[in-house]
């Protein structure tokens, strides 16, 4: 067995290439998952920093969905920052616009 094993591997340097290439797709797997890690962590970076530096001059009234629930809020029209929740007047007046 062992032997057989060894002789195989000896002849077959060329097939490295199929293990190889298994150990390769894990690999870039694993780099896929790394790399789209760091760009999230990245575009939740660069949200911060929009919705740090944003005036939120222009409100706007969106549902916004969180995880319970979706509820009407106050929200920049520009970065999308949630801003605050509706009174209950102006849900009313909201939901009868809409
Ligand atoms: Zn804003």
């Amino acid at each position: 067995m062992k032997n057989a094993k060894r002789s195989k591997n000896s002849s077959i340097n060329s097939n490295l290439n199929v293990s190889g290439s298994i150990f390769i797709d894990m690999d870039a797997n694993r780099r896929r998952v790394d790399k789209l890690l760091s760009d999230k962590w990245k575009i939740e970076r660069e949200l911060e920093q929009i919705q740090a530096e944003c005036k939120h001059s222009k409100q706007v009234i969106k549902q916004v969905a969180d995880t319970t629930s979706s509820s009407f809020r106050h929200v920049c029209e520009s970065c999308g920052h949630p801003l605050g929740y509706l009174s209950p007047e102006e849900a009313v007046t909201f939901l009868k616009k809409s």
